[in-house]
């Protein structure tokens, strides 16, 4: 027995001992793991990177374009996401400051786009009751501390240039010392030429803004449904704070158009997707998921800002909202469309709220 017990005693001792040295092997293991600042640093920029923004104004201050980038007052690259309104005239009803106040804090916007129809019974035929809601969507912005992009929504600008420039004017005088204000001077123009048409259309409108708003962002549209952003980047105006447009629909624009936008980018041109589609090109069809993520996981590795189009109730998959939706914000899930739940999703995970 007594044998017996020395044995046992010999190998519950070398078993502790065992267990001992693994137990040393994995404290050793958990301290490297822990000890470096890389893990720190790693954790760090996971957190930063969905952030929660509650003042995108604030946080960001007055924006700039640095190289390809748009950057915030650090310097650092900064990616706006939000929501544009529809075209004024016809879903203007929108237009609310409770409508811009719920993008903020259920949506998780850090910008919303006022798009302001110019033809089809739009600016040109009723400039004050137009003007008015894009006035009331800058203030509700600026109240809330979102970036607003004016956007004067037009497939021939160009034939309009006097009457752009007057509109474009007044709001530089009127709100140039906000950091707020993104101008957009024309949202899609057809096939027409960039260097013989819309550049020189651009740097009309850029110098009536820089007379009374010598830096915030100016955003360019360019031919072809602001599809074409190869050609400004060949031969891009001549102002340090101007980004392009471009625009996509998910379903139907693909690889082929983030390939010519990177060219562009890697020409230094800064680019922002002031308006983009989970669906087709017409507004309407197949919402594609699958390339909506696509062109998100894209747009976030380049800094690029994106608005969705768009808030409205009409009967068509991009819009966000069901028909009748309250003009005063507040939708319940059931109000909200498909495509709508698609796009909110993406904004609060970039964007979370904060927690209670
Ligand atoms: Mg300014």
């Amino acid at each position: 027995m007594n044998r017996l017990k020395i044995v046992l005693f010999l190998l519950l001792f070398t078993c502790s001992i065992g267990c001992h040295s693994n137990d040393d092997e994995e404290t050793t293991i958990q301290t490297e793991q822990k000890n470096p600042d890389s893990e720190e640093e790693q954790s760090d920029t996971i957190e930063n990177e969905f952030e929660t923004v509650q003042n995108a104004v604030e946080e960001y201050g007055q924006l700039r374009v640095a190289g390809n980038k748009i950057v915030d007052q650090n310097g650092d690259p900064v990616t706006l996401r939000g929501m544009s309104f529809f075209w004024s005239q016809w879903i203007g009803k929108y237009y609310t400051p409770e409508v811009v106040e719920w993008l903020k804090d259920d949506w998780r916007c850090t910008v919303v786009r006022a798009a302001l129809a110019v033809d089809h019974d739009g600016y040109l035929d009723h400039p004050e009751r137009e003007r008015e809601k894009i006035i009331a969507v800058i203030d509700a912005a600026i109240e809330q501390g979102l970036y607003i992009i004016v956007d004067w929504h037009d497939h021939e600008a160009e034939n309009q240039l006097e009457e752009a420039k007057a509109f474009f004017g007044e709001i530089a005088k009127l709100y140039g010392d906000y950091p707020n204000i993104i101008y957009e001077t024309y949202n899609e123009p057809l096939d027409v030429s960039w260097n013989q048409v819309l550049k020189p259309y651009h740097e009309a409108i850029i110098d009536t803004i820089r007379a009374f708003d010598p830096d915030n962002l100016i955003i360019c549209g360019n031919r072809n449904w602001s599809q074409q952003v190869d050609e400004p980047a060949a031969n891009p105006i001549d102002d340090e704070n101007v980004a392009y447009t471009l625009h996509y629909y998910a379903s139907t624009h693909k690889k082929w158009l983030r390939d010519r936008a990177d060219q562009a980018l890697s020409k230094g041109i800064a680019i922002m997707v002031t308006e983009y589609g989970t669906t087709e090109a017409t507004g309407d069809g197949f919402i594609d998921v699958e390339s909506s993520n696509e062109w998100w996981e894209w747009m976030e590795e380049n800094h690029i800002s994106y608005l969705n189009w768009s808030i409205a109730d009409k009967n068509e998959n991009s819009a966000a909202l069901k028909p009748g939706a309250s003009i005063k914000g507040g939708w319940p899930q059931d109000m909200v469309t498909e495509s709508g739940h698609l796009v909110r999703e993406q904004l609060r995970s970039k964007n979370p709220p904060p927690e209670e």
